[in-house]
């Protein structure tokens, strides 16, 4: 008998996308230890090392490159999944206030939207913090006096779905010390009443964080206790990466990231690119960390900087005024703020990822980058443009010509569009407008990335990708509205969720696609998403399995 290499294992499948050009499609992948050694086809013989080994054989339709997602927020979708992780039986004291998450995502009238905070009201302890949030629409809110009777001795804090604004009770406010006499702070505003004076408890942007001060946050052990369960859920998904674009400061995370890495390496199942706030790079600099530092697991990414709103809150950056008024959003940091950090990040060599969604936020990028010509950073990084969601043609080539990547969240078009259509109509040829971005892509060799922003949108990556290729919602039911050219194809798709993020984060040589000597991370779907002809495929595909450096940590 021959003895088994436990270091060696070969996984056969007649269908393994490969996403290389060399060898599109392969049947058998040997993999030793993390690494694959050698693939081929069916005709291909084996390679000595495979002797005597009982090959795996993959069941589903198809294997792919694992998922990357390249923009999500780790710490806000933990907090918000830990009711779901409760259920699980964690054994982790958790504070009152992070065992209930409401959400308002399906709420469509303020009535349903009281209706909610009520039952919360009855079973909640004095005190508690109330959290929550997911609407899409300011229309439906109730004002603070409102909560104040159901909620007059808890603190109420709930977010929209996209996490620019904020709807507070008077508690809330108390703890914050807001009043009809604080000022708006830089990069926010506190909605008043119409006299001018008192909060309505709607906040915007930077005027959220004096509330989002004031909630205790999680001890880090218990953040890294919490995150092998949010590790698993992603795998279930197929996801085998992340590019972490947290708002917040981040090192708490980063440090829960580290310490579970060093404690319980078997648990850590999704590799993450961290970026850092620019107070955060500042420290890290400092003390002669550089972007790039880390390994496959957890790395040092991008300078995250937060340039306007959404256009949900209606805080994204225009160039015209939203409608009845003369307000055109929010620059949450100076352009001329913007410049200097891109100029200083430039001559530091830190890949920047900056978070630009109105049409006029875009323009000012891309004008900045222009000015500075960045280079290609030592790291292997690249620079980054996070959202794009309404952007002129030139503005795109212009981005493109200074070597931007296009980083891009598909499953909010359905929602933009109708979003675009009645408050910035004259925008609606230029949202979301990937066919430029492919294009000028191409020409200037920059890529497409594709993320969720989970927990804002689902973490489904098949949901997203069906968005992309279809710009319709990925909900059962609803009949997408026919191809345009700004619809990307499956394959194009797919790169933008594998290869194109590995190499953004200057891993390409490492992760996105299969290939001797490169990690041996992949999923196996229950259907061929690349063959099937209806794009439905999408919504009916399941992972079946993920594997990550050639270990099973999912199987369906
Ligand atoms: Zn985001």
């Amino acid at each position: 008998m021959v003895k088994e290499n436990p270091l060696l294992k070969l996984f056969v499948h007649p269908k393994i996308y490969t996403l290389e050009d060399s060898l599109p499609m392969a049947q058998w992948m040997l993999v030793q230890g993390s690494t694959i050694l050698a693939m081929g086809q069916e005709k291909d013989p084996y390679p000595k090392e495979a002797n005597g080994l009982d090959p795996v054989e993959l069941q589903g339709g198809c294997v792919l490159p694992g998922f990357i997602d390249s923009h999500c927020h780790l710490h806000q979708y933990i907090y918000r999944h830990i009711p779901l992780m409760q259920n699980k039986k964690i054994n982790v004291a958790l504070p009152d206030s992070y065992k209930y998450w409401l959400d308002f995502s399906k709420v469509e009238s303020k009535e349903a939207f009281l209706e909610k905070l009520q039952k919360e009201a009855l079973s909640s302890k004095q005190g508690e913090w109330i959290l929550g949030g997911g609407w899409n629409n300011l229309e439906i809110l109730p004002h603070r006096e409102e909560l104040d009777r159901i909620f007059p001795y808890h603190p109420v804090f709930l977010k929209d779905a996209s996490l620019h604004s904020g709807l507070v009770n008077s508690q809330a406010l108390k703890l914050a010390e807001i009043n009809e006499s604080t000022h708006d702070p830089i990069g926010g505003r506190i909605d008043r009443d119409a006299q001018g004076f008192m909060p309505t408890g709607l906040l915007f942007e930077q005027a959220m964080n004096m509330v989002q001060k004031k909630i205790p946050t999680l001890p880090q052990k218990i953040l890294a206790l919490l995150l092998p369960e949010a590790m698993k859920y992603m795998n279930q998904y197929g996801i085998v990466g992340i590019h972490d674009m947290e708002n917040f400061d981040y090192y708490e995370i980063f440090s829960a990231l580290s310490w579970l890495l060093f404690q319980n390496p078997e648990e850590f199942t999704v590799r993450c690119l961290c970026s850092l706030t620019l107070e955060s790079w500042q420290k890290y600099l400092d003390i002669g960390k550089t972007p790039g530092m880390g390994n496959e697991m957890l790395r040092f990414g991008h300078l995250k900087l937060i340039y306007d709103g959404s256009l949900g809150a209606r805080t994204a950056y225009m160039n015209k005024p939203y409608p009845l008024s003369a307000y055109r959003g929010e620059e949450l940091v100076s352009r001329s703020e913007v410049r200097n950090t891109v100029k200083e990040a430039i001559r530091r060599n830190v890949p920047l990822a900056i978070h630009a969604i109105g049409d006029r936020a875009t323009q000012n990028i891309a004008e900045i980058f222009a000015e500075f010509h960045p280079n290609r950073l030592p790291c292997g990084m690249m620079h980054r443009i996070e959202h794009v969601q309404a952007a002129e043609t030139s503005v795109i080539e212009s981005l493109a010509k200074s070597g931007i990547a296009f980083s891009v969240q598909p499953i909010h078009i359905p929602s933009d569009l109708k979003s675009t259509a009645s408050l910035q109509p004259h925008l609606l040829a230029h949202t979301h407008a990937y066919r430029d971005m492919i294009d000028f892509g191409k020409q200037y060799n920059v890529p497409l990335i594709l993320g969720t922003d989970f927990p804002v949108a689902p973490i489904h990556p098949l949901w997203n990708i069906y968005s992309a290729v279809t710009r319709s919602s990925p909900v059962k039911g609803i009949k997408p509205s026919g191809k345009d050219k700004n619809c990307l194809t499956r394959k194009e798709a797919i790169e933008a969720y594998t290869s194109k993020p590995a190499r953004v984060a200057g891993e390409g040589a490492i992760k996105g696609s299969l290939c001797p000597g490169k990690l041996a991370d992949f999923i196996v779907l229950s259907h061929d998403i690349l063959q099937e002809e209806d794009d439905a495929v999408l919504l009916d595909a399941k992972t079946k399995a993920t594997y990550l450096g050639g270990k099973c940590v999912y199987q369906g």
